[in-house]
């Protein structure tokens, strides 16, 4: 004689799939989806959504660094320093970017900031 336990886990359950809730082809172990179909399941979604999200990340970051790059070539140019809005129109980017690389290169020590006598703030190479 077989435990309820073990009836509620058999095949003849129920809740027991056979089959794909996408393609109707058959299952192991009574999941719901078959292995073409495990995307489709909510904790999978998770996963490749969460790897989606770190791939932008680590792009954003490449890019991130590029302009970091490009930001230090045009301060070099400029004899070492230069204004926001210098770095903003040498890098075609906007003044607001341009003062996110700034506190960047500024915050990894590789720039101080500083004012000119005119009030504009700038950017200059350690
Ligand atoms: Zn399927």
């Amino acid at each position: 004689m077989r435990s309820l336990l073990q009836r509620y886990r058999s095949p003849v359950s129920m809740n027991y799939r056979r089959s794909c809730l996408v393609c109707g082809n058959s299952v192991r172990e009574g999941k719901p989806h078959c292995t073409n179909h495990i995307e489709e399941m909510p904790y999978v979604q998770q996963v490749i959504n969460r790897i989606d999200e770190l791939k932008l990340e680590k792009e954003g970051n490449k890019k991130a660094n590029i302009l970091l790059t490009d930001a230090v070539n045009v301060l070099a140019f400029h004899g070492g320093a230069c204004t926001i809005p210098r770095l903003s129109k040498d890098l075609s980017i906007s003044v607001e970017v341009a003062i996110d690389i700034a506190s960047e290169l500024v915050i990894k020590r590789k720039a101080t900031s500083f004012k000119t006598k005119r009030g504009i703030e700038g950017v200059g190479l350690v």
